[in-house]
């Protein structure tokens, strides 16, 4: 019998395990950062993509297991592209999601571009020696407020080109199927399959 993959999940935001680990295949084992008790490193770099290979490195380091991260985040074209690799740590700073929302729905206020884009990278840390990256990107608008309850994070204020919905009001199995890290996830799966390695 094939010996089952184990997958080390790299993130210790909830929302984003949920997405992650529905995305990969049953026929892999997941284990999260959390149950570990690996706590996340601090994201020192400057991009989505420098971000999510420390933390694969970090935890393959950390649990010795294949590992999957992830770093993700809003772009505001109308807010020279903030919060972006900062979209944790604004909600943080102000406090809370819905208060950071606020924030950016006042700051808004006068725009005329409310272009906005989710980016997520991801990246898989197979062994010692290699690790695979890619990025997924959904483009959309930051609406007039916050509408919806579903997902997390600014899920409440972005809606998707094509949609009259905010992903907070759009079903997650959904959202789920055309956000950006399904994209980032599509594109690793591609390039996992020429290295016969499939998630
Ligand atoms: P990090 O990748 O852990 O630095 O966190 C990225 C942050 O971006 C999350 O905490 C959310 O605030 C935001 N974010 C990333 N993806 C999504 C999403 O799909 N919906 C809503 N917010 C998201």
């Amino acid at each position: 019998m094939k010996k089952k993959i184990v997958l080390l999940i790299g993130t210790h935001n909830e929302g984003k395990f949920r997405e992650i680990s529905k995305l990969v295949s049953r026929n892999v084992k997941k284990i999260s950062a959390k149950s570990l008790k690996i706590k996340a490193p601090k994201e020192t770099g400057k991009t989505f993509k420098s971000n999510s290979e420390l933390k694969a490195n970090f935890f393959f380091k950390k649990s010795k297991l294949i590992s999957l991260s992830d770093d993700s985040g809003l772009e505001i074209f109308a807010l020279k592209k903030k919060p972006g690799i900062y979209s944790a740590r604004w909600a943080k700073k102000s406090g809370s999601f819905k208060k950071a929302m606020l924030n950016i729905l006042k700051k808004m206020k006068n725009k005329k571009n409310r272009k906005a884009r989710f980016i997520c990278s991801l990246s898989i840390k197979l062994n010692k020696n290699k690790i695979i990256t890619s990025v997924g990107i959904v483009n959309g608008t930051i609406s007039f407020k916050m509408m919806g309850n579903n997902g997390f994070g600014y899920d409440p204020i972005f809606i998707p080109n094509r949609s009259k919905l905010t992903f907070g009001q759009i079903r997650i199995s959904k959202k789920m199927k055309i956000d950006h890290r399904y994209e980032a996830f599509k594109k690793l799966k591609r390039k996992l399959k020429l290295h016969k390695f499939f998630i």
